[in-house]
């Protein structure tokens, strides 16, 4: 490709950039738009959006509002409100996901023009600086790497279920469309957000569905947050992962969970922080009465049947279906990046898995991000959701420039 096609595409055609940003999804477009206001050596690779176009069902509805779900920019020119105001669009909720995916998209042309959509294959360190070899045979090198790769290499499929082919079992992110299952009998097992959307969605196509749940489902109160009493707002004042003193504090002190003991951290990411399975209220008249809750109920295993798989019950009952889809979400195991190298993956100090970070999103290998799901576990709940990119991209940018200053922190 020439120079000029490769500029016009979005390639990266340099070879040597102050910053590399693996990931183009709201937390890598949000970073690269904070990054770009201090140096245009920025290099961003990934497909933008990629997880929200081609990992979540087409028909989906965020559980989000839309004011939670904007990218960040600095001086926030490229909101969602802009978006809709544009547009000429008004806003809804629940907010349909192709909303969104268009949002980002503006988002991406407006705040991040230049995105390489070329992977990222292999990412090693070289004396002061760091090597990503590209997929189509390039590399580049940089002074730092901020990691936004996301949540695709850590979709989570439980080991009862991972004997089973693919025809049989399945995780919901594979999943965009359910015309395939009209008529089928389909176990959904989880009762998160995914999960149960799912199950509306396929019994919409004409499915047979159950969701076996461990626990009996917990739908979330009805999603108005505007026109409630001053009562309602004192009890569970208005944010944007959902109304509640916890939630709002995450959001407005954003920094201050990275600095709490790892104790601490722990209790509260087991506890208020889990955000443990839970269905937006708008899901209840579309699956009660219409699909077979099985909740709580326990599945101890799993077995291949001539057409179709078999459930076997901690009760004794069985399920017979054609189809299991897991709606088990994802966890984090850099183990499982596919891009890194082992000789840097082993100076990158772990706690589950889970890269340890600093209170600036940097790993223990100094010039080394992670952002987004990777970073929860250090740095807190906030950063599961779009509404973290905007805490983040600031921490991040301002430790980058400070860095390559020399500015000592
Ligand atoms: C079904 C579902 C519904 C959700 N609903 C909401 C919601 O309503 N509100 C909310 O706030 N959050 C929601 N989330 C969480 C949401 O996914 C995250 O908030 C957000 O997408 C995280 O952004 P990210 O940039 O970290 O990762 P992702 O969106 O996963 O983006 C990852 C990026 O990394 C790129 N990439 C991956 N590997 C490489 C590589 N090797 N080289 C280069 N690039 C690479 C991909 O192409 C992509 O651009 C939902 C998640 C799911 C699964």
């Amino acid at each position: 490709m020439s120079l000029e096609r490769q500029e016009q595409s979005g390639a990266a055609t340099h070879n040597r950039y102050d910053v590399v940003v693996v990931g183009a999804g709201p937390y890598g477009l949000s970073t690269a738009a904070h990054l770009l206001a201090h140096t245009s050596q920025v290099a961003v690779f990934g497909k933008p959006l990629e997880l929200w176009r081609d990992a979540m069902p087409h028909n989906m509805l965020l559980r989000s509002y839309w004011w939670a779900t904007s990218l960040s920019d600095p001086d926030h020119r490229y909101s969602f409100a802009r978006y809709f105001q544009e547009h000429e669009r008004a806003s809804s909720y629940p907010l349909p996901k192709s909303v969104f995916v268009e949002y980002g998209l503006w988002f991406q042309r407006h705040a991040v023009p230049q995105v390489d959509e070329t992977f990222v294959t292999k990412l090693s360190r070289r004396e002061d600086s760091f090597e990503a070899l590209l997929a189509d045979g390039r590399s580049v090198q940089s002074r730092a790497v901020v990691m936004a790769p996301g949540l695709g290499s850590y979709v989570h499929v439980p080991t009862t279920y991972d004997h089973l082919p693919p025809e049989l079992v399945s995780h919901t992110s594979h999943h965009v469309a359910f015309e395939c299952f009209a008529g089928k009998r389909l176990a959904i097992i989880g009762a998160g957000q995914a999960a149960l959307e799912t199950a509306a969605l396929a019994y919409e196509c004409g499915a047979e569905v159950h969701v076996v749940s461990r626990r009996a489902i917990r739908w979330l109160r009805e999603g108005a947050v505007d026109g409630r009493t001053l009562w309602q707002r004192l009890r569970a004042p208005k944010a944007g992962i959902s109304p509640g003193w916890f939630n709002w504090g995450l959001e407005h002190f954003p920094y201050v969970f990275q600095q709490l003991p790892r104790s601490a951290k722990d209790s509260l990411l087991h506890g208020k922080g889990s955000y443990g399975p839970a269905g937006a209220a708008w899901l209840k008249p579309r699956l009660l009465g219409k699909v077979v809750l099985h909740e709580p109920q326990h599945v101890q295993s799993v077995r291949e049947a001539d057409d179709g798989a078999i459930l076997e019950f901690a009760d004794q009952t069985h399920l017979h279906v054609d189809h299991i889809i897991v709606g088990t979400g994802y966890r984090v195991n850099i183990n499982r990046l596919p891009m890194l190298d082992p000789a840097l993956l082993k100076h990158i100090q772990t706690y589950q898995q889970a890269p340890i970070l600093n209170q600036h999103f940097e790993s223990s290998v100094p010039g080394l991000y992670f952002l987004g799901l990777s970073s929860v576990l250090s740095c807190g709940p906030l950063y599961r959701f779009v509404i973290g990119t905007d805490a983040a991209a600031r921490r991040i940018t301002e430790a980058i420039t400070q860095q390559s200053m020399g500015v000592s922190r």
